[in-house]
């Protein structure tokens, strides 16, 4: 099976207003390092976007930063340290029969203005479950939305360390390699690589 370009990481420039821009760091009284509001615009299964947290905080802590989730709705009148805004399109949920669909596509985008990486990434579930689906086989259908959210966690995982990082430069192992199969959505695990860790640290020092 051909792996799938994980994210157009857009790199291409794609305007966006400044206010865009971080309004500066205010200090924190929470103990997570950044923040990633979820936003689901279709349907979705409860457990697959539970595991899809706790996936995608499991691979990034490694790297000591803590991550802390908020549903959209939640975050009226908060003031967060580091804010990410991680949209998800489609139905993030287990499809056993989808509509045949181009399996080109990348599962996620996130974009650049004026050469930087910026907080906003979108995952196209449809595309991730697709993908989930074809590399499945016997007993994984008995928990479909734990591997769809797993699938799904990494690939925002993936779109973290771009995010974090404001890199965007792909690694050649782990969680953070330019493209994925399937099979690699879900495997056992697929954590960042050393040189990933590393990276993280790094920017996590500087920013602390
Ligand atoms: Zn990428």
């Amino acid at each position: 099976m051909r792996p799938v370009y994980i994210c157009a990481c857009l790199f291409a420039c794609v305007a966006l207003p400044l206010a865009a821009a971080p309004a500066g760091r205010i200090s924190p009284d929470r103990a997570s390092d950044v923040t990633v509001i979820v936003d689901l615009k279709g349907p979705y299964s409860t457990a697959a976007i539970k595991e899809m947290q706790r996936e995608a905080t499991r691979i990034i802590q490694t790297s000591g930063v803590q991550i802390d989730w908020r549903r959209r709705d939640e975050v009226a009148n908060t003031v967060f340290n580091d804010l990410v805004v991680m949209t998800f399109k489609g139905s993030c949920t287990f499809d056993p029969a989808p509509p045949l669909y181009d399996e080109l596509g990348p599962y996620a985008v996130t974009r650049t203005a004026n050469g930087e990486v910026q907080p906003f990434g979108e995952v196209d579930c449809d595309r991730v479950v697709n993908s989930v689906r074809i590399a499945m086989f016997g007993s994984d259908y008995a928990r479909a939305e734990m591997l769809i959210g797993r699938a799904l966690g990494r690939v925002v995982a993936h779109e973290l360390v771009h995010m974090l990082t404001k890199s965007g430069e792909h690694a050649r192992e782990g969680v953070y390699k330019a493209s994925l199969s399937g099979k690699q959505l879900i495997s056992a695990s697929l954590p960042l690589s050393a040189m990933d860790v590393d990276r993280l640290r790094l920017e996590h020092r500087i920013s602390h």
